[in-house]
């Protein structure tokens, strides 16, 4: 799409483009609507709630517009894998564009949707290029997800990054094979053991498969290739205030998972609080002992600390709730009918993590929410009968814990070990998007397995160590810095 002067009126009615003057900035904006008369549809986000409605629109007689900041499409489920060096990005993002090209009723665009107009039915984004787009709709779908959220204590972000994005995974990639690398430098033993520290705070699905992982690299996979360390010392330690992992999970399979845990060198702490991360480690606290207020922290030096503890609904639920005067809950989540529309606003509807309630913030929800919004939107626009409420089909739910390992609770199963990691595999190469990306993935899953190895494991020395001393320096920080290190990298 190319930039449009302000004088410049597109009326085109084959693409049913039209650019307007935007008043907000004086320069250049767009406000796109449907020209041709059909029903429009503007859905933001192209996650599982996004797509999953996307596509449940193919056949309707709709436009789809498919707005997202990113050009992917994000299976995060297995985002930890690419965290841990087992597969490469590539594999669980495939370009939204792509994803969607034998679905002739949508166009795909990358921007950033900062605003909603519900009165003039049109949606506020910025282009890469930081242009105003006003993108008019018919019926409205969001589906933004949530962000990493700690609880109060944003200045933990900096030292505790979350696993929410491909960025995320890349920049913990480089985290944890940086810190292995930098053990092997060291010659002072306690900044060596602290490089061989890993805390991993929220012990739900992520935080375990992130524990089993890593504690996999360092005890299986690195050893043989270092000479001055043994990574075989390192410490993998899995903290949750709870008193226990896996919290949505059969006590039965919940005991197998420590268990496991256990076996591949995972320290457990359960009932721990964190009470404060800072760039050289953590202080943290019992909460399940009698003497909880009189006994003294622990400060853990650990140079890699991971959050998986906490969400919260991204920036455009705030957004919404304020053009809709919308109830949201403590986490910012909407409150939506069970139509899944927002009260007073039928024509807009909300899917995904987003969403206030009891239902569980994974995969199944969202998808199931998308398909449910797109069939409501053709029921209505093609006159026929409404579906009743939204009702979640629970099929089940699964973590893997390490190789060959992994617990499902699902078609009235109970299963760990390595029949539940079979399972567990079917249907996440089931889910992920694309052939190609199925049988790389498995493939990669069959070498690991085979030889111990692990074929991403790319760092240097800019993203091994610099970043910390940036850090320490306060020249740069979380995201910025990433921003940073990819400025410099397209520069040279
Ligand atoms: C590390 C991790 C592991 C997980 N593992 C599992 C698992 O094993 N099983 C399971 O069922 N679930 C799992 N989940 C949860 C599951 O991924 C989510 O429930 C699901 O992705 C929610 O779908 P969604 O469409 O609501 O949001 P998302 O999939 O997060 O999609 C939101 C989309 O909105 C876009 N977006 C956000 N803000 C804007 C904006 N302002 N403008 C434009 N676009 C925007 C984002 O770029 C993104 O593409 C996991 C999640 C994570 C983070």
């Amino acid at each position: 799409m190319m930039p449009v002067a302000m004088s410049d009126a597109i009326d085109n009615t084959t693409t049913g483009l039209t650019a307007l003057p935007d008043d907000r900035s004086g320069v250049a904006g767009q406000a796109r609507h449907a020209a041709g008369g059909r029903h429009r549809v503007v859905v933001v986000g192209g996650g599982f709630g996004g797509l999953y409605a996307v596509k449940g629109l193919a056949d309707a007689p709709v436009d789809v517009t498919l707005i997202d900041r990113v050009n992917h499409h994000l299976f995060q489920p297995l985002l930890y894998q690419v965290a841990t060096g087992i597969i490469d990005e590539g594999s669980v993002a495939p370009a939204l564009r792509s994803v969607l090209r034998g679905q002739a009723n949508v166009e795909v665009l990358l921007a950033e949707v900062t605003g909603f107009d519900l009165a003039a039915r049109t949606v506020q984004a910025l282009a890469p290029d930081e242009r105003p787009l006003a993108i008019g709709y018919d019926t409205l779908i969001v589906a933004t997800g949530v962000q990493t959220d700690y609880f109060g204590h944003d200045e933990w972000a900096e030292a505790a990054p979350g696993l929410k994005s491909l960025e995320d995974a890349r920049w913990l990639r480089s985290h944890i094979l940086g810190a292995f690398e930098m053990a092997e430098l060291a010659d002072d033993a306690a900044e060596r053991r602290a490089w061989l520290t890993f805390v991993v705070v929220g012990a739900g699905p992520t935080g375990v498969e992130l524990t089993g992982e890593i504690a996999t690299l360092a005890h299986r996979v690195l050893p043989r290739d270092f000479r001055n360390v043994s990574t075989r010392e390192a410490q993998v330690i899995l903290m949750d205030g709870l008193p226990t992992i896996l919290p949505r999970f059969a006590e039965s399979l919940r005991r197998r998972a420590a268990s496991d845990l256990r076996t591949l060198g995972v320290e457990v702490r359960t009932s721990t609080l964190a009470v404060e991360i800072d760039v050289g480690g953590m202080t943290v606290r019992r909460s399940d002992r009698s003497d909880a207020g009189t006994a003294p922290d622990e400060r853990l030096a650990a140079h890699t600390i991971i959050w998986a503890a906490g969400v919260r609904a991204a920036p455009a639920a705030d957004a919404l709730a304020s053009a809709a005067g919308a109830a949201r809950d403590r986490i910012g989540r909407l409150v939506v009918g069970p139509d899944l529309s927002l009260p007073g606003h039928p024509e807009v509807l909300v899917v995904g993590d987003m969403i206030a309630g009891e239902l569980p913030g994974i995969a199944p929800v969202a998808m199931q929410e998308g398909r449910y919004a797109a069939s409501l939107v053709e029921a209505r626009v093609s006159g026929g009968p409404l579906p009743p409420a939204f009702r979640y089909h629970d099929k089940g739910t699964m973590a893997t814990v390490g190789p060959r390992r992994a617990i499902v609770d699902a078609y009235g199963l109970r299963v760990g070990g390595l029949a539940g990691s079979v399972m567990w595999a079917f249907i996440h190469l089931y889910y992920l998007i694309g052939w190609g990306n199925r049988w790389v993935t498995l493939l990669r899953w069959l070498l690991q397995m085979t030889t111990r190895n692990r074929s991403n494991r790319l760092v240097d020395v800019e993203h091994a160590a610099s970043w910390r001393e940036l850090r320490r320096r306060g020249e740069v920080t979380g995201p910025r810095l990433w921003e940073r290190m990819r400025r410099k990298d397209g520069a040279g």
